[in-house]
């Protein structure tokens, strides 16, 4: 993938997307694989936004069940299946446990009810059934539950995460470049070219060289997330939906439990996770209404207070210390008036400008889960393609991501022999690259030991660094320790990583040392965020 801005002012596209999170980039490449002439922008960088601040879990939703979304349920249930078959490197099963308490009695009553609905809703799929387990057998699979006195037993059923959600939307983002379709990150859409009510592309800027573009495009798909009303202002678009941009955090804490547990707020009932993350644990999440600046999203001390208390409830030991750092997004949902924001559906809407407002050429997607993005973007590729009056089919539930498939124990074995690497370190970048590890490798320098890591008590090697410039187009130094490796994403947020990866960067990519400095201090912008809700000592 490599961004390529030569003639693009005298280019004419099928289709510009704008957005590079899950939704963006898996239309990007469902179009691309259709044949059609695609951009996409992103104004930062893939999964900078929404997508990498979610739970990470590609999942039916058992409280969407509560909510009466039966069909919203039943889609993502077979999405689920669909992408533990195009990308098993980056999603697997996970058992998640419900645990019973006697002070909750109905609860207990009605929750088998909507367990066997759940099991119903994903027959015919590869994951096991429900299970009901006794107390000693809770306590045997996740003795911390030992906590709970009035524990009586619990339900275990089986979802999914991708644990590296940067990596599969950085993956639509590849493959869609493989395809031929131009993909640009660090590039923003300023405007929107309208002549006769019908918007016939747009205006971009390199946010890397300062350079501004203007793009001429058959159809574009405003995929902004919850941007998109911001892109809607830039033509002054009449609104007949209303987004409703509620924030989630999440606490990334040191591990808590082997087992994703699914808990329930006593404050106000709402339903929780706990859900083990690499060698740590995630526990969200929130959602509150957000009016703020969309660049300041962040965990406020009451929202981090919310979690911490209801996670007390259930483990009273935890504490502040525990507490690593937090993420915080902002969900882009489609309001119909809902009082509540929980009870706000998370169903995706697609669109047609045409049909809406009277602009044509332009289609809008609101809202939607990550779980469900292959499916949103089939739906809205199949408008463009309709409207472009293109006739080709859509293979995104069939062509394999990038990745695939995993790479098994006797490879790792194999590959760690051939290049004189450790096991962990092999099993670490099969972990996130899947079958392309062997093109990581090919960047290892063979004159040092090839083992030497980016710094100390991390798995990642330097050829990362170079794989990351060279073939993923990763820009600035959080490119790199957030979306391209995971080190910004470990307990410590990979701090002693910062130096070195600048260091490596800023010879790669040409930084003077004042640009190696505002990058390094970027970082440290970001992580200071994430550490904010400390300043109000809880
Ligand atoms: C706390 C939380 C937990 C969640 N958990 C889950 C979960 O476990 N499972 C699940 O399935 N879903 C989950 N979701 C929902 C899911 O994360 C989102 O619905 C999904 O990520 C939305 O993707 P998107 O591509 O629409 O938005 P985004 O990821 O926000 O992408 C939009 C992109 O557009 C870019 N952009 C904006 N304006 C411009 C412009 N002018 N020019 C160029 N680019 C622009 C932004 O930089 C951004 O990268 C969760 C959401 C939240 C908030």
């Amino acid at each position: 993938m490599k961004r390529n801005f030569l003639n693009l002012n005298q280019k004419t596209f099928d289709l510009i997307v704008i957005g590079g999170g899950i939704i963006g980039t898996g239309i990007a490449r469902d179009a691309a694989l259709r044949g059609l002439n695609t951009l996409l922008v992103e104004k930062e960088d893939f999964a900078c936004g929404t997508t990498s601040s979610s739970t990470r879990l590609i999942h039916g939703g058992l409280r969407y069940l509560r909510m009466l979304e039966f069909k919203l349920v039943w889609q993502d249930l077979h999405e689920r299946e669909v992408l533990l078959n195009i990308a098993p490197h980056l999603v697997s099963r996970l058992a998640f446990m419900i645990p019973l308490l006697k002070s909750e009695p109905l609860y207990r009553m009605s929750l088998p009810f909507g367990l066997c609905l759940y099991d119903i809703l994903a027959s015919g799929k590869s994951l096991p059934s429900r299970k009901h387990l006794s107390r000693s057998r809770t306590l045997n699979m996740e003795p911390t539950l030992s906590n709970i006195p009035d524990l009586v037993g619990s339900y275990l059923f089986y979802d999914c995460q991708a644990g590296n959600m940067e990596r599969l939307c950085l993956e639509n983002a590849i493959s869609a470049a493989e395809k031929g379709a131009c993909i640009l990150n660090h590039t923003e859409a300023t405007g929107l070219l309208l002549e006769d009510n019908a918007v016939k592309g747009i205006n971009i800027t390199d946010r890397i060289t300062g350079t501004d573009y203007v793009v001429r495009g058959r159809m574009v798909i405003n995929a902004a997330g919850p941007g998109a009303d911001l892109i809607w202002n830039k033509i002054n678009v009449s609104r007949n939906y209303n987004l409703r941009r509620t924030k989630g955090i999440h606490l990334v804490t040191r591990k808590l439990t082997s087992k994703a547990l699914v808990l329930f707020a006593k404050s106000d009932g709402r339903l929780f996770f706990i859900i083990p993350w690499y060698d740590y644990s995630l526990i969200g999440t929130t959602d509150t209404d957000y009016t703020g600046s969309l660049d300041k999203v962040r965990a406020e001390q009451s929202d981090v207070d919310y979690l911490l208390s209801e996670t007390r409830n259930y483990f009273p030991w935890f504490k502040p210390a525990d507490i690593c750092y937090t993420m915080a997004g902002l969900r882009p949902l489609v309001s119909r008036g809902e009082q509540k924001e929980s009870n706000t559906s998370r169903a995706h809407k697609i669109i047609d400008h045409e049909l809406d407002n009277g602009i044509a050429r332009l289609i809008s997607i609101l809202g939607g889960k990550i779980t469900a993005y292959r499916a949103i973007a089939e739906e809205a590729v199949d408008l463009a393609c309709k409207k472009l009056l293109v006739n080709v089919r859509c293979s995104t539930a069939q062509a394999p991501l990038p990745g695939a498939p995993a790479v098994n124990q006797n490879d790792t074995l194999k590959i760690a022999r051939e290049q004189k690497l450790s096991v962990e370190t092999v099993s670490y970048l099969g972990g996130i690259y899947g079958s392309r590890m062997t093109s990581v490798l090919t960047h290892v320098n063979r004159d040092c030991h090839p083992d030497t890591n980016i710094c100390q008590g991390y798995p990642d090697i330097p050829a990362q660094i170079k794989y990351a410039v060279a073939e993923e187009e990763a820009l600035t130094l959080n490119d790199f320790l957030l979306r391209r490796s995971t080190l910004g994403l470990s307990p410590s947020q990979g701090q002693d990583a910062v130096e070195p990866v600048a260091k490596e960067m800023a010879l790669l990519l040409g930084w003077n040392n004042q640009e190696k400095q505002k990058q390094i201090q970027d970082y440290r912008d970001l992580v200071a965020r994430s550490q904010e809700f400390r300043k109000g000592a809880i």
